[in-house]
């Protein structure tokens, strides 16, 4: 698939609703920046993926949802931000980390995680954003979603992830979706719903195959009638600028910019999200000592 795309679809009767995305391009994009090794793809395409899918259940525009894994795993601290449309970012400490395949011969996306804290944070244009947590049950990440929706939210949710790393570490597919059960939800519709997910082997395999993301809500919701709300095109998609540089330095304050002066050259930052780099010549700090005077 030359882009990714996220679908959302309800089944008619009100039971539960979905979000499916083809993520392959964005984690193609990750890997590209941050330079991931092979089980490294896996575990930010994984978290990526998630972060898309939870995102778009924000409500407005300019909403976004942070989620971070904090474990005590060689990943380090993994970090992806969606806004409300799927569009997302994402950065881990030690994008380098590579492991060994776990028992089942898979890429250790749980022990490159390992344990610790999954938090979730909505920016929903409050003064204070919502801050939710949840333990870190696998650190296979599709297991710890669920586990936060029930946990923390109580929202009876389904999330499935999956990443496929070619021999060359390119992405050769990735995906997944997140099902929630809705207030009310009829049990003959919940069963169907449990014996489809229960039938689908890897949701990246499907993706593989060629199979669309409103073919997988299909698939999912095989046998129950729904209705597909949207598709959209999704992208990985940062929101730096020089800008935000700048008043990061500001903030630094007066003594710390003196002693960036003092060391003689140019004050070069980088993002960590999408390793542009944003160069501040020494006039420039200059200037901002003055300002941060004021
Ligand atoms: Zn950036």
């Amino acid at each position: 698939m030359e882009k990714s795309i996220s679908a959302r679809a309800m089944t008619r009767d009100g039971s539960a609703m979905i979000i499916a995305a083809d993520t392959t391009k964005i984690v193609q994009r990750a890997r590209e920046i941050h330079g991931l090794s092979k089980t490294m793809t896996a575990a930010l395409g994984r978290a990526l993926t998630a972060a898309s899918l939870m995102g778009a259940l924000l409500k407005s525009e300019n909403n976004t949802l942070t989620l971070q894994f904090r474990g005590d795993g060689p990943a380090g601290t993994v970090c992806c931000v969606s806004d409300c449309f799927g569009n997302v970012r994402g950065y881990a400490d030690n994008p380098a980390a590579e492991l060994a395949p776990n028992n089942s011969g898979k890429l250790d996306v749980g022990g490159a995680i390992g344990r610790g804290t999954m938090y979730v944070i909505k920016d929903l244009g409050m003064e204070e954003p919502y801050v939710g947590l949840s333990d870190i049950v696998s650190g296979e990440i599709a297991e710890d979603v669920t586990h936060y929706y029930a946990k923390s939210e109580q929202v009876p949710t389904v999330c499935a992830l999956g990443v496929r790393v070619n021999r060359d570490y390119s992405c050769k597919a990735a995906g997944g979706f997140l099902v929630q059960l809705l207030p009310f939800s009829d049990d003959a519709t919940t069963d169907r719903l449990e014996k489809n997910i229960s039938e689908i082997q890897s949701v990246s395999g499907l993706l593989a195959d060629g199979m669309t993301p409103e073919q997988v809500i299909g698939k999912v919701f095989d046998g129950i009638e729904f209705d597909m709300f949207d598709s959209r095109e999704i992208g990985y998609r940062c929101t730096c600028d020089r800008e935000k540089y700048y008043r990061a330095l500001l903030s630094l304050g007066k003594d710390e910019l003196t002693r960036l002066l003092q060391e003689g050259k140019p004050v070069e930052t980088v993002c960590s999200f999408c390793a542009a780099k944003y160069v501040f010549e020494q006039d420039e700090i200059k200037r901002m000592i003055t300002e941060a005077k004021k």
